[in-house]
């Protein structure tokens, strides 16, 4: 619909002014660091102490930045034909050394045959990051993380699974929402910018969740129809 299309075109402009100015913070605050770091390692007492407390807020503001500048479409756009299994298999590997600290056991199902996608793979990868280190985040206690790839009509279906603290009906509402967090050291981004990838995937994302079970993120994404489309045809559809 008209109004649907406004909506999206105005998260667009906004998503792209915010990562345009993260990109302006970014440089002075590494000079910033820098600074810091140097004095930091020549000071003592209280000094000592203050400087760290800089640079470890230095260290957030960096967080935050580094997450709003995924909202930027990146630098060379370039989309390709993909496995969504090996790059879920790559993110598995890459997030094991912080599951094992939280002790998480990730477990992953994929269905054999799973068509390839088209996307971004390292926009993609982000997102799957953004929902792994949530599930982990939600499980104080350690727990299992299940990772299920499957296919749904047209679309790759991906189920991340958690048994972790959920999410009152309440506070689902808010998720998505750019700085809605309820962690001490949240940005409150991952949610918004993994949404905002999946759409311009042509996917979707939804969330379920029951508080003290756990919750279940499920990401659908289209399956390549056209293996060897090329920009002209991209440009007809
Ligand atoms: P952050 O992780 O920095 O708080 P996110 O955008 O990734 O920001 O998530 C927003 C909020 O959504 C989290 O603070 C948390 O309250 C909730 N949330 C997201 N994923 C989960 C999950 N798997 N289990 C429980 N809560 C979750
Ligand atoms: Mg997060």
């Amino acid at each position: 619909s008209r109004e649907l299309l406004e909506r999206s075109e105005k998260l667009a402009a906004v998503g792209q002014l915010a990562a345009g100015i993260a990109h302006e913070i970014r440089n002075p605050l590494t000079a910033l660091k820098g600074f810091i770091d140097l004095m930091h390692r020549k000071a003592k007492g209280n000094n000592k102490r203050y400087l760290e407390i800089m640079k470890g807020e230095v260290g957030r503001m960096e967080l935050i930045l580094g997450e709003l500048l995924m909202l930027a479409k990146p630098q060379q756009v370039h989309y390709s034909m993909e496995d969504v299994d090996l790059l879920l298999q790559e993110i598995v590997a890459f997030m094991s050394p912080q599951a094992i600290i939280h002790n998480v056991v990730i477990e992953t199902s994929f269905r054999e045959d799973l068509p390839q996608i088209t996307c971004e793979p390292n926009q993609l990868k982000q997102v799957f990051i953004n929902i792994v280190r949530n599930g982990i985040e939600a499980m104080d206690g350690g727990g299992t993380l299940r990772v299920l790839a499957t296919r749904s009509g047209d679309y790759v279906r991906i189920d991340f699974v958690d048994e972790g603290i959920g999410i009152s009906p309440e506070k689902l509402q808010h998720i998505g929402e750019p700085f809605f967090t309820t962690k001490e050291q949240g940005t409150g981004l991952g949610m918004m910018v993994s949404q905002r990838i999946v759409a311009e995937h042509g996917g979707r994302m939804s969330v379920q969740s029951t508080i003290g079970q756990g919750t279940t993120v499920t990401i659908e994404l289209p399956i390549a129809l056209h293996r060897n489309m090329t920009a002209t045809d991209e440009e007809r559809i």
